[in-house]
């Protein structure tokens, strides 16, 4: 037997961690808080899985902020695949450092931030999973506090908004997306990821007063698309507008239209342009950048948002993990907006 047949012994210690090791800090209350894996003693692409490499919301028992998965995609209308965003996401997350420069905040030090985890609904028939992801998201908002929910595609900001206008009532949406997503009825089905804030809109879950979105663009069937989405309170900031505006006009605009009102964010990736985010099911061009994306989002510091979502990646799509580095990024920006 040659030596490089023998077997190789195995490290003494081969795997030291069975706790793995958090950083811990006093947050203002003086109580403990477990932040990030402390990556001085296991590099980050060693750690567990999860959000940033943060504990699971099982780790510390209930959190102020969150992250959450629903890996569904069977409210798409063309390519599939948004179901494996939440993970991929999370891959992406890892090089997330502590420390945001821009906002000068420790978000996972101030108040307990966990990863929830994956919620676990059904592939067949988008009414019954609507249920699942709401009684889901319920329990982990009275868990976990204020979420980032990971697409799925787009048909999860429905029961999110839901869930969140039953404890603030009519709340404002500000609508980050190629497409407005107040369409009408596909093949038959009232419900898919074209239609969650006509959805919502039609429960009476919209503040007709404050939601707006930005970065629509691309063609439609005909005018009739947009008629009612008027109707819902939403103004518009096309993409076409970034060319003639300046961001910070944009931003303005933004937080004019959204005040103090209880704001939901939803951020549907298609939004950047597809040289920024290729790894999605409906890419259009002409879209923003993500560096234009994440001032905006940066840039709604001090206003009240009560809950955010980052849908429509779609792995199978990607390069070299543009998009969900863009998408973990992106809800980077919400915990550091929650956590200033
Ligand atoms: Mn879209
Ligand atoms: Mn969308």
């Amino acid at each position: 037997m040659s030596t490089a047949d023998a077997p190789q012994a195995l490290p003494e210690e081969p795997f030291r961690h069975t706790t793995v090791p958090f950083t811990r800090t006093p947050g203002p209350d003086g109580s403990e808080i477990t932040g990030q894996v402390d990556f001085s003693q296991v590099p980050r692409f060693a750690g567990p899985s999860t959000f940033a490499g943060l504990p699971r919301l099982s780790d510390v028992g209930e959190a102020q902020a969150g992250v959450i998965g629903i890996p569904f995609d069977s409210g798409v209308t063309f390519r599939p695949g948004a179901r494996f965003g939440p993970d991929q996401i999370r891959a992406a997350s890892r090089l997330l450092r502590p420390y945001h420069v821009e906002l000068d905040a420790f978000p996972f030090a101030r108040h307990q931030v966990a990863d929830v985890g994956n919620l676990a609904v059904t592939p067949f028939g988008i009414d019954r999973a609507i249920a699942a992801m709401l009684a889901g998201l319920d329990e982990a908002r009275e868990r976990a506090g204020r979420l980032v929910v990971l697409g799925g595609d787009h048909t999860i900001a429905y029961p999110s908004i839901r869930s969140l206008a039953r404890r603030h009532g009519p709340i404002s949406v500000l609508h980050f997306d190629a497409h407005i997503d107040t369409f009408g009825p596909y093949f038959g089905a009232e419900t898919h990821h074209g239609t969650p804030f006509r959805r919502a809109a039609e429960e009476g879950l919209l503040d007709p007063e404050g939601c707006m979105h930005i970065g629509i663009r691309g063609p439609l069937y005909g005018p009739h698309d947009l008629a009612d989405d008027r109707g819902y309170g939403f103004e518009t900031v096309h993409a076409s507008e970034f060319s003639t505006t300046g961001l910070a006009g944009i931003l303005e605009r933004t937080r004019a239209r959204l005040g103090d009102r209880p704001v939901y964010v939803s951020v549907d990736i298609d939004v950047l342009d597809p040289s920024f985010a290729p790894g999605t099911g409906t890419p259009e061009p002409g879209g923003l950048s993500s560096r234009e994306l994440l001032y905006l989002v940066r840039g709604l510091a001090g206003l009240h948002v009560v809950g955010a979502d980052v849908v429509e990646v779609s792995p199978a799509y990607d390069h070299a993990d543009i998009t969900s580095l863009a998408a973990a990024h992106l809800a980077y920006e919400f915990l550091s907006l929650w956590g200033r």
